[in-house]
């Protein structure tokens, strides 16, 4: 499972596949090497025992970690969603939120830094729909305030092809922040969130 989601340093294409000694490239056939219990990926595997481990790009054993747990709370909100009976609106938006946030090769995809938050984020979809029954018109409210926020950001994404700059990015994370502020705000968020917030940071962005 989380071989799947490493890609290979290598050729920047393959997924790694776990052999005896190591990890396998399914693209370019570079081997990585388990060192110490940990597999070491380099760009350049051919040095990985010798000086080449001044390139070592990524130690694999703090990636696995943090991919297991995310991996984990991703597994828990899929279930959650499947298990969420009428609640059509909740769980559509549940689960559109959850492909955005987990491409496949969201390891690769996300900033380091930003995967930190992955598992939170996650959480946040299975808390929320924990909540939904007790307040089904409480939870269509918020989502009523969180869209058109949304909807803007991701028309502006598909304008610029894709294309974004920091402020971009930065504000495609608040948006994460703001569904944890709105639909499990117990799980807390690193800074202050709410719609009016969210707004004026739009807003004032420049053009
Ligand atoms: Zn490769």
């Amino acid at each position: 499972m989380l071989v799947d989601v490493l890609r290979c340093p290598g050729c920047e294409r393959g997924s790694l596949r776990a052999e005896r000694a190591g990890y396998i490239c399914s693209q370019c056939s570079a081997g990585f090497p388990v060192i110490g219990g940990a597999a070491w990926l380099f760009r350049d595997p051919r040095g990985a025992a010798g000086e080449g481990r001044g390139r070592l790009t990524l130690i694999a054993n703090e990636v696995a970690r943090l991919a297991l747990t995310i991996l984990q709370e991703y597994a828990s909100a899929q279930r959650k969603i499947k298990d969420t009976k009428n609640a059509p609106e909740a769980t559509q938006d549940a689960a559109r939120q959850l492909k955005i946030l987990m491409p496949r090769d969201f390891i690769a995809q996300a900033p380091w830094a930003q995967l930190q938050h992955f598992a939170r984020y996650l959480k946040a979809i299975t808390v929320r729909l924990d909540k939904y029954r007790a307040d089904p018109a409480r939870d269509a409210a918020r989502m009523k305030e969180l869209q058109p926020l949304e909807q803007r950001y991701w028309r502006l994404v598909a304008e610029r092809k894709g294309q974004q700059d920091a402020r971009m990015q930065e504000f495609r994370w608040m948006l994460e922040e703001l569904r944890v502020g709105l639909y499990a705000q117990e799980l807390k968020t690193p800074m202050p969130v709410s719609v009016k917030r969210l707004q004026k940071i739009w807003e004032s962005r420049p053009r």
